[in-house]
């Protein structure tokens, strides 16, 4: 199929969702066209949530097991088989 634009007989793009779109140099020229304007967005959008999940990971990561020469109730939640290692049950009780 040949694009829809006029005086251009280069080939069309045809997309499951958008249908017959102009070839590519058309694309090239014509920012308008949904393809060009929806993919960056998704992209992005696709990518922070990535970054943020990696942000989460990593905050779990740097909870230290003592917090100003106190046991870390977060640390320990996250860790509970630390609890003994460290010896500190009585300790997270009183906090
Ligand atoms: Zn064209």
């Amino acid at each position: 199929m040949l694009c829809p634009r006029r005086r251009c007989d280069g080939k069309a793009i045809i997309d499951k969702v958008y249908g017959v779109l102009p070839c590519e140099e058309c694309q090239k020229k014509d920012s308008f066209t949904p393809k060009l304007k929806t993919r960056p967005e998704s992209y992005s959008l696709a990518k922070s949530h990535r970054v943020q999940r990696a942000r989460d990971r990593h905050a779990k990561d740097i909870v230290q097991p003592y917090m100003s020469g106190k046991p870390n109730p977060d640390y320990f939640k996250i860790h509970p088989d630390q609890i003994k290692k460290y010896g500190v049950k009585k300790e997270l009780k009183k906090a």
